[in-house]
């Protein structure tokens, strides 16, 4: 049996022997975390807190008792090694960024009933008829709009950049919640996916039809059929190798005379062969 997640399956798209590395070797590389991860990861702790207040409590919080979250998980868990690569940003700008980010997510959306089911809720489902292989995944936040008579699944981002809307129509990690939640509760129920670009205080929203998702299954049990096949697991090098953990053992890039990112045109063609990829890369 085996667990895939929708970032698993891109690493394999993206380059086979990364795929090697990270899941079947299972090698244990340090990695730097980036300021955008933290700022990423202390926001979304604070809107899981928010929502679990009222979903179990029942108890709106005031906007200061969100700020003072923000504030103490940061502080309790920031460690002067973050790495800050934009030279003219401290780490004050980023966590100055954050309070911006949940005051307007807060004026827009209080007092937050809209529905809320669950916050980080697990997707775990069999993708075969013989629950050889999974897929499993977190949403940020599951709701059930009664109003609109349909589930949404919201996602936060907290990047620089939206992309265009292909993108979101084409975005398989969504869509495979939006499976999960139909498998569920019915495929006869309407299930809307919902991006908050925390950034820009907008919001962008897409959905799948059926046939879409059936599609998906489809070419998401051959992507596996795939990686089951593998054995040689080549490189595949690319723009993306210096957001790669594996960069310094990579044979790609042993004793290469320029172990520097591709030409700009050429980075430019490699990332648009992943989509998915280029859109966290983006961010
Ligand atoms: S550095 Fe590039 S080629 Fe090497 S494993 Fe990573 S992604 Fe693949």
């Amino acid at each position: 049996m085996a667990v895939y997640s929708h970032s698993r399956l891109s690493t394999f798209e993206q380059c086979k022997l990364k795929y090697k590395f990270r899941y079947i070797d299972k090698l244990e590389v340090e990695v730097e975390e980036t300021i955008e991860a933290f700022l990423g990861h202390v926001v979304h702790s604070t809107l899981e807190y928010l929502y679990n207040k009222k979903i179990r409590e029942n108890k709106t919080l005031n906007i200061d008792d969100v700020v003072m979250f923000f504030t103490e998980t940061w502080q309790k868990e920031f460690k002067q090694n973050i790495l800050i690569n934009k030279n003219h940003l401290t780490d004050k700008d980023y966590f100055e960024m954050g309070i911006r980010f949940l005051l307007d997510y807060y004026v827009k959306n209080a007092p937050f009933d809209d529905g809320t089911l669950e916050t980080e809720k697990k997707i775990l489902f069999p993708i075969d008829e013989n629950e050889n292989n999974f897929i499993l995944g977190y949403i940020d936040r599951l709701v059930l709009n009664k109003k609109l008579n349909r589930f949404e699944i919201h996602d936060y981002k907290t990047g620089g950049s939206i992309p265009s809307k292909e993108k979101f129509e084409e975005d398989r990690q969504l869509a495979l919640y939006s499976y999960a939640i139909k498998r569920m509760y019915g495929f006869d129920k309407e299930v809307k996916l919902i991006w908050h670009y925390l950034a820009f205080n907008q919001e962008i929203q897409s959905s799948r039809t059926n046939d879409e998702l059936e599609d998906l299954i489809k070419r998401i049990k051959n992507l596996i059929k795939e990686i089951e096949r593998e054995k040689e697991f080549p490189y595949t090098k690319s723009a993306l190798c210096d957001w790669c953990e594996f960069k310094s053992i990579c044979p790609a890039w042993q004793n290469s005379v320029s172990a520097q990112t591709p030409s700009s045109k050429d980075a430019k063609k490699d990332l648009e062969k992943y989509p998915t990829l280029l859109k966290y890369i983006k961010e």
